[in-house]
Order: structure tokens, then C-alpha cells, then sequence
């Protein structure tokens, strides 16, 4: 996707001559629209946020500032750039050495299982670049061996993935390895809820690019609406009535409740399909291909089918459905969902209607959040998340915008 640029080139960043070099030898004729927003902010020093599609250039549209501002004389780690996996480091050091193939810039590689000896002789000569996992750094750092106090580029590629458990504290501990005047550049092409905590604490004002197609979910009006755990199938009856839906998706949390939900929902004489995670993946595939093709006017699901389904089908289950109705979302919303949902938004631009309505329970209220200022404000964080306003369900809802 390196079309829809502003018309750059890469002259227009004053690059070091050797760097350009490289970047033309690798055959980049242009920057890419991730790295024209990319490079000029990076070089300034500000924190970034980036948030591109996959296969858009970011690993040049940091590895470029990168290479940029290691000054090769002063011989002291200079930036590291944390990545989740060993193969990604590798890739990633590789397109460091290539663009930077006629700078002096040492760039290491350096992941765990691998030998730590190798690495500790390896530091004994001069490195300007660290390229590697979170763990393996943070020991070496630990130990005294790398020499954290001149490097002032963090750069995380993946970071949705960076931010797993697995990683993150070890990121944290890093960080306090790093000067004061520190930047941090994160990378990724999902932002769930991890990054923005991560993102609030670190790196309070980033420039923030996106450079993803509008969320999806903007076009879905979002209700809540209280109602009695035993209320919840006749409020669905009462909504299935009152509206006009085509296709309805029904979230619920639990494999057991999306059977018995299913069920109800065909006693009320409602067609309904179900898919859940105790499902084999064809089996699911097929249930779903079936509701797609109108099989079905109900499809009752956990949170995971977003997370689990092929992008493009998930999206396409977006067009279809006119309603989609989340039980119970706002503790979906702050465990798995809110990746799925974000998933969505990766697929398009394609300005569908439709309507959510999020049933919360009076037990959800209790046992979640014990009082109505602090529902209100995870309502608020949602909204925030999805760009959407939540609002209590009215009376009477305009089917125009559904
Ligand atoms: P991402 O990390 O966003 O998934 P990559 O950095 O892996 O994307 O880049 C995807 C592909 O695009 C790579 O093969 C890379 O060499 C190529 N590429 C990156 N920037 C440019 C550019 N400016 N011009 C041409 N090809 C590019
Ligand atoms: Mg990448």
C-alpha cells in the first residue's frame, strides 16, 4: 500500500547522504504514507504512536529516524528497538544493516535462547543499535553489560504484542535504564487497551498517526439499556419485535449461555444459529458461512468469534448484521473483545448501519462496578475506545439509523 502518499521523497528529510544511499539500493523510490508521517516527527524527538495496516512500511518508518540520529563516532548504544519475536529481530536487523549499509552504524541482534556468552563477548566491541526481545535486553542490562545510559530511542515494533504479560514488565524495567530525555516510538497495527494504559503512563503526549481506515463500528449506534437477568430474553423478545432487524449477533460470555440462549431465542420462534469456542473451527467457519448467506436471522456467539474469525469475514458479518447486541460488553469490552472489535475497524470503510444494544444486568452493576459514577465511567472509556457515544436506550428508535 505504498499509493495515497502526500508526495514526498526521501531527500526531503535531509538524510545523511550514506543513509539515502541505502535506502535507494534497497529500491525504496518513495516513503510510504506511514513513513512520510513517520520520519519528519520522528527526527524531531517526539514520542510517537503509530498505528498502520500490515505490510505499510513501518519497520523503515522507524528503522530510518533510527539510523538518522545514531551519531557513528560516539560508540555507545544509541537505540533499541524491542520486538515480540526472534525471527522479527532478525528481519528487523537485517533491513537496519541494509539501509544503513554504507553508514558505520553497529547494529546487534539479541533475543533469548540464545547464548548469552556470545552476546556479553559480542558487547565487548562497539554497538550503536540493539535490535531484540524485552527479556534478553532487560538481563543484560540488569547485569551491568549493556550500557543503557546514552540510549535515548526506544522504539517498540508490534507493540499490541509487546504489551502482552509476557513482555511488558520486563519493558517497564527497561525503560528505567534510559536517560531522561528518552523518546519512545511505538509501532502497531492494533492498539487494544494495554497500549493506551501503556501509552497514558510512558509517553503522556505523543504525536499520534493513524493511518487506519475508520473503525467500522462509527456507523453502529450504540444503547445500553438495565435490565433483570431474568428480563434479558424477554427484553431480546421485546427488541426483536419492536425492530425491524435483518440480522442480529448476540454476544454473550459464556459457552453455556450462548447455548441456552440459542435455544430460547428458537422457542421464542426466532431462527437462531450459535457458534463458540468449543467448536471445531470448521464447524464454526460453516455455521458462520451459513448465517452470512442468510441461512439464519440469529447468530448468538462469545466475544471470541470477532477474535477468531478470518478479517475478512468479520467484517462481513459487520455489513449483514443490523443489529448487534453485546450481554454483558463492558467486562467483554476490557478483556478480549475490545481486540476483536479493533480487528474490525482494520477491514474498511464501509459505512454500514446498525445498532448495538448493550444489556447490562442489575448483578453486572453489583458485581462489576458497585455504583452508578463509576458504569458511567467505563461507559466513558468505551465510548472513548470505539469513538462512539453509548447512550441509555430510548423508547421509540428511528429505524433510519439502523
Ligand atoms: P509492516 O511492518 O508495516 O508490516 P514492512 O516494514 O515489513 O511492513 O514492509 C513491508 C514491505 O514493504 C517490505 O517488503 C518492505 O521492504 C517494503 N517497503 C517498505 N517501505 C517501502 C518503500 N518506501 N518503497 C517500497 N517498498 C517499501
Ligand atoms: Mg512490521
Amino acid at each position: 500500500d505504498v499509493t495515497a502518499t502526500k508526495g514526498n521523497e526521501f531527500e526531503d528529510y535531509f538524510l545523511k547522504r550514506e543513509l539515502l544511499m541505502g535506502i535507494y539500493e534497497k529500491g525504496f523510490e518513495r516513503p510510504s504514507p506511514i513513513q512520510e508521517e513517520s520520519i519528519p516527527i520522528a527526527l524531531t524527538g517526539c514520542d510517537i504512536l503509530a498505528r498502520a495496516k500490515n505490510g505499510t512500511g513501518k519497520t523503515a518508518a522507524f528503522c530510518i529516524p533510527a539510523l538518522e540520529k545514531i551519531e557513528q563516532d560516539h560508540n555507545v548504544i544509541q537505540g533499541m528497538i524491542l520486538v515480540p519475536t526472534r525471527e522479527l529481530a532478525l528481519q528487523t536487523s537485517q533491513v537496519c544493516k541494509e539501509l544503513g549499509k554504507h553508514l558505520k552504524i553497529q547494529v546487534m541482534v539479541t533475543t533469548g535462547g540464545t547464548s548469552l556468552k556470545d552476546d556479553i563477548m559480542r558487547l565487548y566491541q562497539p554497538v550503536h543499535l540493539l535490535v531484540g526481545t524485552p527479556g534478553r535486553i532487560l538481563d543484560l542490562a540488569n547485569k551491568g553489560i549493556c550500557d543503557l545510559d546514552f540510549c535515548s530511542m526506544l522504539i517498540m515494533d508490534e507493540a499490541d504484542k509487546l504489551l502482552s504479560p509476557e513482555f511488558q514488565p520486563s519493558i517497564e524495567q527497561l525503560i528505567q535504564f534510559l536517560p531522561a530525555n528518552r523518546q519512545i516510538l511505538m509501532f502497531s497495527a492494533t492498539f487494544p487497551v494495554t497500549v493506551k494504559d501503556f501509552k497514558d503512563r510512558y509517553l503522556p503526549k505523543p504525536y499520534i498517526i493513524n493511518l487506519m481506515d475508520e473503525l467500522t463500528l462509527k456507523g453502529i449506534t450504540q444503547y445500553y439499556a438495565f435490565v433483570e437477568e431474568r428480563q434479558k430474553v424477554h427484553c431480546l423478545n421485546a427488541l426483536f419485535s419492536k425492530l425491524q432487524i435483518n440480522q442480529s449477533i448476540i454476544f454473550c460470555n459464556s459457552v453455556n449461555r450462548v447455548e441456552l440462549l440459542a435455544k430460547k431465542i428458537t422457542e421464542l420462534g426466532y431462527s437462531c444459529f450459535y457458534i463458540h469456542a468449543k467448536m471445531l473451527q470448521d464447524h464454526r467457519n460453516r455455521v458462520f458461512h451459513d448465517f452470512r448467506n442468510g441461512a439464519c436471522r440469529n447468530l448468538v456467539c462469545t466475544g471470541m468469534l470477532l477474535i477468531s474469525l478470518p478479517e475478512e469475514l468479520t467484517f462481513k458479518l459487520l455489513m449483514l448484521s443490523s443489529i448487534l447486541i453485546f450481554q454483558r460488553t463492558l467486562k467483554h469490552i476490557f478483556t478480549g473483545l475490545t481486540v476483536g472489535l479493533f480487528q474490525v475497524g482494520r477491514s474498511g470503510r464501509y459505512g454500514h448501519l446498525g445498532l448495538a444494544v448493550n444489556l447490562i444486568t442489575y448483578e453486572d452493576r453489583f458485581n462489576l462496578y458497585d455504583d452508578l459514577p463509576i458504569l458511567k465511567l467505563l461507559l466513558y472509556r468505551i465510548e472513548q475506545e470505539l469513538g462512539t457515544e453509548i447512550k441509555q436506550i430510548p423508547p421509540q428508535i428511528d429505524q433510519a439509523i439502523y
